[in-house]
């Protein structure tokens, strides 16, 4: 049986059309599922008996099992169950310009990235097309809301997973369903070139984040294994390429870290390596955990830092911080639930 939210619009086409239904019902089907929010196809009265028993044969609508919610000011996070089992989380921010969610894109995560909690449990698979969906639509549904943004920053690497990612997108992004704007949605790598050089193409005006964390190959090397593969000579030429082609700017986030990468010396490394570049930095607190002996850095060397970049005439920002009562930092909610188990 095939999960429905695995269909773009145009594959169901295809696959009705192939079966003798008609173009349009695929229209219809995804009205039902994504704009009257059906889990049933029983219950989707415009369609012929024979269709809703070709649907009921074929397909299932299953969406993930919420196991648990944390909640704090401005943010709730979401904990999973899959069928095989294994957990995954997504947050759900409350900015002032809207609700934006930040789902997972596998489980765990191979790239082992010093800072990250998420890399301390190994990649067990991708997730699914319809695994991502569905974080998309189980949050709206407990929460009442229809979300203005998404992001895809929770466990995993996007680009690990890019075929179900760019399905995904294409899914949540189509007006005849969840009509999320292209330019409401981010991607976020820490550096996969190829498929950032694949990316240059997808025709969708999606964003671009690239975790950066270090203005120079010695200290990247470092908190990323992925530096060692595509170094930052690679990445910031297949950036340049991506901005060159799409027009767009890109994002580079920058996670705090005390006495690591947060001297005054780096902020100028950082602005020399990204001068040129349309781009914004984000600065990151960084969120500790009890699994790493980083630090995040003081608020007065953030603060020097973000001056630093901004007198090099770069656009910078300073993530506001949230959640620190819930499990905050990617793929901790998920670790300390796995423990308790
Ligand atoms: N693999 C992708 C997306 C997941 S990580 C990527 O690397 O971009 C999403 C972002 O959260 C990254 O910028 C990551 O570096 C950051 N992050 C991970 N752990 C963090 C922590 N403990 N505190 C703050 N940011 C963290």
């Amino acid at each position: 049986m095939i999960n429905i939210y695995d269909y773009s619009l145009s594959d169901l086409e295809t696959t009705l059309l192939e079966n003798n239904f008609k173009k349009y019902n695929a229209s219809q089907i995804y009205d039902w599922l994504y704009k009257k929010r059906v889990t049933n196809f029983n219950d989707m009265t415009n369609l012929k008996k024979e269709l809703i028993k070709y649907l009921n044969d074929y397909f299932i609508i299953e969406p993930l099992k919420i196991v648990k919610v944390e909640k704090d000011t401005n943010v709730h996070k979401f904990l999973f169950g899959l069928s095989d089992n294994t957990n995954i989380e997504a947050v759900l921010m409350n900015h002032d310009y809207g609700d934006s969610l930040c789902i997972s894109t596998q489980v765990g995560c191979n790239m082992n990235c010093q800072f990250c909690e998420s890399g301390r449990n190994k990649k067990i698979r991708n997730l699914e097309t319809y695994e991502m969906v569905s974080q998309v639509m189980q949050v709206e549904e407990w929460l009442k809301i229809r979300l203005t943004h998404v992001v895809l920053m929770g466990i995993g690497e996007p680009f690990d997973n890019y075929d179900n990612v760019i399905n995904f997108v294409n899914i949540i992004n189509e007006s005849k369903g969840i009509a999320l704007g292209s330019r409401h949605i981010t991607v976020s790598t820490c550096g996969v070139v190829p498929k950032i050089e694949e990316f240059t193409y997808f025709d969708k005006q999606v964003n671009l984040a690239i975790s950066l964390h270090a203005p120079n190959d010695e200290i990247r090397n470092k908190l990323m294994p992925i530096n060692k593969v595509y170094n930052l000579d690679k990445l910031m030429n297949a950036i340049k390429k991506y901005i060159k082609v799409t027009n767009r700017r890109v994002t580079f986030e920058y996670i705090m870290l005390k006495e690591i990468n947060d001297s005054y010396e780096n902020a100028i490394k950082l602005s020399k390596l990204i001068k040129g570049i349309n781009c914004y930095v984000n600065l990151i607190p960084y969120n500790e955990t009890s699994y790493s002996d980083l630090v995040k850095s003081d608020k007065k060397a953030i603060l020097e830092f973000y001056d630093c970049l901004k007198k090099n005439k770069i656009n910078v920002t300073i993530r506001k911080e949230f959640g620190s009562k819930v499990s905050a930092a990617c793929g901790q909610l998920r670790s300390n639930y796995e423990e308790e188990q």
